[in-house]
Parts: C-alpha cells; structure tokens; sequence
C-alpha cells in the first residue's frame, strides 16, 4: 500500500540514531525517497527495534496504518486510549481488527481512576473545558504509556487540513521523534488501500461518521470521504492536544 503509483528505490540503510541527538532535517532528506511501506521498515525493524510505538484511535482510518504495521512486525507495540467515552463500536471495532491484522500486542490504556476522581467527579468536564478533559483522558495516560519509547508513529494525514496541512513525514515532538508515514497520503490513496486489502470499515462510517472519537464529542460529518468535521462541531478545538507539547505535563 503506498500513494505513489511510481517504482520506489530501494531503501538506503539507516545509521543508528539516538533520539534526541538525532538530525531531523538529515533524517527526512534521507527518508524522503522511500515509499511508506520502506520508511515503516526502516524505522520499526531497522533502525529503532524495541523502540518505537504506534498510537491509534481505532476510528475511521485507522485500518491503513496498522495493516501495513502488521505486514511489517505484528508484534509492534500499539496504545490505544480508551478515555471511557468511546462508542462501544470502537471498541468491537478494535477487537475485529486486532484479529483480522493478527496483531499481538494492543496496549489499551485508560485515563488514571484517581485523576478522574479528583478532576472530574461527575464526568461532565468535556463539556465545559474540553482541553483539559483531553489531558486527563488522553494526554496524560498516554504520556505513562509511551514511557520507554522514543519514537511514536501516528497516522496522521496532511488532507485533514488545519494543524495537520504541514504535517512533515519525519519531525520532533518534546523527546519524541515522530514518524508520520501516511502524511502525504489523499482520500484517494485511502479508499484505494481499503478497497485492496480488503479491510473492514468503522461500523459507524456507514452512518455517515467519518470521523471517530469519543461519543460526547463526535458526530456524523454529513460528508464523505475523510473530514474531521464532525469533531468538536460548533467549537474552535480541532485537535485533541496529544500531539505537540499542549498536551504535555502535569494537570495545573
Ligand atoms: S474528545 Fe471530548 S470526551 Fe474525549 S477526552 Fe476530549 S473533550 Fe473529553
């Protein structure tokens, strides 16, 4: 699975490289030339083994990124944040791909009863303070689940459009260096991989979500292909703050 239709090189190898000493710039010119499938290798296999994590949200796209991780290593480590909030579809949907892809090792991590507790006792904090229910539901139990790892593999797309329209295949996020390998990818490139491989879809994408994440917080797009319309609609908030340092450090 790959968006470009052209042969790729072959791939050049890696030299080792220690997070955070690392030459971003070098690293992407160096990367730049391989296809998705060869940037995964070489980072999972190659150059960082035991080292490197994948998050997913288990929603409408995330199919692609970890067929291609469990066609590379289905034993790469993938957090996935259950923040108490998800549509018992996810999770079903969640079960369904874990075996359909034979992936071994799913890490399905919640938000800490005690943070709950203390900052959210009535569970109702989404509604008027978003960001930092996104803290306490996703950042900060995914900030203990990557401890250990130093590169994060997301699937992130520049068509999501917003933050995301610059999205760089290779960047640095606090100590993290974070692969984005499907970041050049199109809706078309998308529909052409499910299609192909045959993967099984969301089940909430037939009722017009295109976009999946906790249920407080999501709805249909009443488009097609990938918007994130639907997310935090009626609001300014497009993004959930795990990525980049918003979303870093303690509760304050
Ligand atoms: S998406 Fe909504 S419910 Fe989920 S953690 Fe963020 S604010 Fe809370």
């Amino acid at each position: 699975m790959s968006p470009s239709a052209s042969a790729p090189p072959e791939p050049t190898p890696l030299p080792p490289i220690v997070p955070p000493s690392v030459n971003i710039n070098a690293l992407d010119r160096l990367l730049a030339p391989l296809n998705t499938e060869q940037l995964l290798r070489q980072v999972i296999v190659d150059a960082f083994p035991d080292r490197t994590v994948v998050t997913t949200s288990f929603g409408a796209e995330s199919a692609i990124l970890l067929a291609l991780i469990a066609g590379i290593d289905p034993a790469t480590p993938v957090v996935f944040l259950d923040t108490g909030y998800l549509f018992a579809q996810t999770l079903s949907y969640r079960d369904r791909l874990v075996r359909h892809l034979g992936l071994t090792d799913v890490r399905t991590v919640a938000p800490d009863p005690a943070d709950l507790a203390r900052e959210d006792p009535s569970g109702d904090l989404h509604k008027f303070d978003p960001d930092r229910c996104c803290r306490l539901r996703k950042a900060l139990p995914l900030e203990k689940a990557l401890a250990g790892f130093d590169v994060w593999i997301s699937g992130r797309k520049r068509f999501h459009g917003g933050e995301r329209a610059a999205l760089p295949r290779v960047e640095a996020d606090g100590r993290f260096l974070k692969i984005n390998p499907l970041a050049d990818w199109g809706e078309d490139d998308m529909a052409r991989a499910f299609a192909d491989a045959g993967l099984p879809r969301h089940p909430l994408v037939e009722h017009g979500f295109t976009s999946v994440g906790c249920f407080p917080c999501t709805e249909p797009s009443g488009g097609g292909g990938y918007s994130r319309a639907g997310r935090w609609a009626g609001s300014d908030k497009t993004e959930c703050g795990i990525h980049g340092p918003k979303g870093r450090g303690a509760l304050t």
